[in-house]
């Protein structure tokens, strides 16, 4: 599937001039600790990336999917059982419904999947296996080194106290635990480290074979150092005062002596109506799901936003068909308001022949040129009627009997009115004839023409109002309304 790309916005190329020549390691990095609904720390690296690219810059772009971090919090819908896999790693946690590998896996696919489904050109790496091939073994043993400088920092950043025997490395111990282990001795000859536990058992780590990790903040700093990163995106909850980029900057600059990525603060993304989105609190919009409801390009430009620097209130009911209706036109596409193709959707179902032939008599004939187009156009658009989309937009038609039902509430002129229209209404007529004729008709039956198109919906539909009628009636097969309308 070829989509036009959306050129790189304003504020990526003049993060890209920041950057310089490079090249470049473009980093984003996500902990798969529930739903990760993330997409925009994802899209603002890969533009940043492109506009990279496009300069002729070396660009490595990674996702780098934290599966080696602890289980902190029981995310919404898991079974309480799980609080016993508290401080395991998520990749050495069993899945909660058993379909993946692990608890990290089974919600990092989705994401990944999403991530293959709009085509994006990244390189997913997962920590566990990259601490498990030796990629972290120097910048680990640097770390334990400088544990006294690396507290130092911790304390002056957060204006806490660390405990005593704080280590920035946390060995696994035999029971899968990484917290609550106590580190006593570096062996940095062979990459280990002797812990106790905390029940007082003796343990060693080798940290060259992923038999433990480094704390988050000390893992940031250091992961830049050994994966040469030169960019990365951070979420406000991260750059605010004392967070984990205060610390690891100083901890990149002193400790590591590796200087500081570019960065990018983006803003968060609510949810109309439902607050910021938060996998904790379970208000997440899943990529893959919003997937099935406009192209990747459309998905792309809706979590940026103008400016990713802002927070962004996301519209996906009452709001969407405009947006819909701008990102087509920016890409280039036949126009059809997005509402009228959620007509169609609603009344042909998945049929696109039926939907052609609708959009030809609304007077879409070029949108009904490319089938393969429309089944996807009107899959998005079945989907948001089904899922997002306000009463007032969602119907479908009603049998011939449930028509003779909702007729019993018509005035009797409401019933001629009808009959009226039925015998007039010819196959081949376009939108505004049919228009033209369900006015004309009113008035020649001495019908207010709020009253006659309240009748025609009511039959049709079951409701007061709906479509446009005319294009509305005059997609239908001819023979479905004049049945509908004889009652
Ligand atoms: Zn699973």
């Amino acid at each position: 599937m070829s989509e036009t790309r959306i050129s790189i916005p304003g504020w990526a190329e003049r993060m890209a001039d920041r950057l310089g020549e490079g090249p470049h390691v473009v980093v984003t990095g996500i902990s798969p600790s529930g739903n990760i609904h993330n997409l925009r720390e994802v899209l603002v690296a890969e533009a940043v990336a492109n506009a990279l690219k496009e300069r002729g810059a070396g660009v490595r772009f990674i996702f780098h999917a934290d599966t080696i971090d602890p289980l902190r919090k029981i995310a919404p819908g898991i079974p309480e059982s799980f609080e016993k896999y508290m401080g395991r790693s998520l990749s050495h946690i069993p899945d909660p419904e058993g379909c993946h590998a692990s608890y990290a896996e089974h919600f990092l696919s989705p994401f990944e999947e999403a991530l293959e489904e709009m085509e994006m050109d990244i390189e997913v790496l997962r920590s566990h296996e990259i601490y498990e091939s030796g990629v972290y073994t120097d910048v680990t043993c640097e770390a334990i080194e400088h544990t006294d400088e690396l507290r130092k920092i911790m304390q002056e950043v957060t204006g806490r106290k660390m405990p005593e025997g704080w280590s920035p490395y946390l060995p696994r111990a035999s029971s899968g635990d990484l917290t609550g282990n106590r580190v006593l001795e570096h062996l940095p000859e062979e990459s280990k480290v002797i812990f106790v536990d905390r029940d007082g058992n003796e343990g060693v780590a080798d940290y060259s074979k992923g038999e433990g990790k480094l704390g988050w903040r000390t893992e940031l700093a250091a992961r830049w150092k050994a994966l040469g990163v030169t960019f990365e995106p951070f979420g406000k909850d991260h750059t605010s005062r004392g967070g984990s980029t205060d610390t690891a900057d100083r901890m990149s600059r002193e400790v590591f002596h590796y200087p500081v990525p570019g960065r990018y603060e983006y803003e968060w993304i609510s949810i109309k109506g439902k607050g910021p989105m938060s996998s904790s609190k379970g208000v997440v919009l899943l990529p893959k799901d919003l997937l099935k409801i406009m192209p990747p390009g459309a998905l792309r430009k809706m979590m940026l936003g103008r400016d990713p620097a802002r927070a962004l209130d996301l519209d996906l009911e009452g709001g969407f068909p405009r947006f819909m209706d701008e990102y087509r036109a920016e890409v280039g596409e036949e126009y059809v308001p997005f509402t009228h193709l959620v007509t169609v959707a609603q009344t042909v179902g998945g049929d696109t022949e039926a939907a052609a032939q609708m959009l030809r008599r609304g007077g879409y004939e070029k949108a009904a040129a490319d089938q393969g187009k429309l089944a996807r156009d009107l899959s998005y658009a079945l989907n948001w009627a089904k899922e997002w989309a306000p009463e007032s937009l969602r119907f479908r038609i009603l049998s011939e009997e449930e028509a003779k039902e909702a007729a019993q509430g018509l005035s009797a002129d409401q019933r001629r009115y009808l009959a009226a229209v039925s015998g007039k209404l010819k196959a081949g007529m376009d939108g505004d004839e049919v228009q033209n004729l369900l006015y004309s008709t009113a008035g020649e039956c001495g019908l207010k023409p709020k009253k006659a198109f309240a009748a025609l919906y009511s039959v049709l539909l079951g409701k007061k109002s709906g479509p446009k009628a005319g294009p509305f009636v005059a997609g239908l097969p001819t023979e479905v309304v004049r049945q509908r309308l004889s009652v």
